[in-house]
């Protein structure tokens, strides 16, 4: 199977799927996410028995091959929140309506995405599973048993920013997913080697987040999410989120 041909299915849902809009009665979105970057990477990567270590994210991180026998790849993506989403989002403090929305809506639309990408692995004769769409999915301390982000990284998309997203060609502003197959599936390129090379240590994410959850050593994932409980849910129940530091005007330049 090609990537090629995944990544025309994935396109054409983001121009027609109406769950890629928000139409209600007084307030629109035109297009939630922009068309997705779309990578591969083996599922036999050493990278992946990595993510068990401790100081990266645990032994209850599932390797491709526990989330599906015979796993040979793993097909990764980001799917871009829409230029009208980002810039809403670059007003201070408060998560604009629109990254609200985004965030909670757009995250039906992504699910659509993972699954419409096992449905046509399955057409084409062969096995997938959407780690985050399967039961044996679960988070333990804020650390979930299958990490996109991560997985993004190996296949090639981006590199770790300050803030803990990852800094893509189009920027930190977006949601990912990812599927394990038995199909081979070329891998892609990945054309870094460190973790952080994209980030360019410019601070701007730092003085964007309302709650000074980062600092030049990182993000506490723990105060950010602290914020997020008590005081972003709270005022838009039932919809959350934040979003300053993915919304970094400096992330979106770092990749020529
Ligand atoms: S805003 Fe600057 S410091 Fe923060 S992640 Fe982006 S490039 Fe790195
Ligand atoms: S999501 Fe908001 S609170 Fe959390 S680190 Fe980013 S800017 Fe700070």
């Amino acid at each position: 199977m090609e990537i090629e041909d995944l990544k025309e299915q994935m396109d054409r849902l983001v121009d027609e799927s109406l769950l890629n809009r928000v139409n209600e009665k007084d307030f629109s979105i035109e297009r939630i996410f922009n068309y997705p970057l779309l990578k591969a990477a083996e599922a036999s990567d050493p990278l992946f028995d990595k993510l068990k270590d401790s100081t990266v994210i645990g032994e209850h991180h599932l390797a491709p091959s526990e989330w599906l026998n015979g796993a040979k790849s793993v097909v990764s993506y980001f799917l871009p929140f829409s230029r009208e989403i980002r810039e809403a989002n670059r007003v201070e403090e408060w998560p604009a309506k629109e990254w609200l929305y985004g965030r909670i809506e757009g995250e039906e639309f992504n699910k659509l995405l993972r699954q419409a990408l096992v449905d046509s692995v399955e057409e084409a004769g062969g096995k997938a599973v959407a780690p985050s769409l399967d039961s044996r999915f679960k988070r333990t301390d804020l650390r979930s048993n299958w990490s996109e982000r991560h997985a993004a990284y190996i296949a090639g998309l981006g590199t770790f920013s300050l803030s803990k997203s990852l800094i893509t060609e189009n920027g930190c502003a977006g949601r990912y997913g990812s599927i394990v197959t038995d199909l081979l599936i070329k891998s892609s390129s990945r054309p870094y080697s460190g973790i952080e090379e994209y980030c360019n240590r410019c601070g701007q994410c730092i003085e964007r987040c309302p709650a000074g959850a980062i600092t030049g050593e990182g993000k506490d994932v723990q105060i950010c999410s602290d914020y997020l409980s008590n005081v972003i849910i709270p005022r838009y129940r039932p919809r959350h989120g934040c979003g300053k530091c993915q919304t970094a005007v400096a992330c979106e330049k770092v990749i020529p």
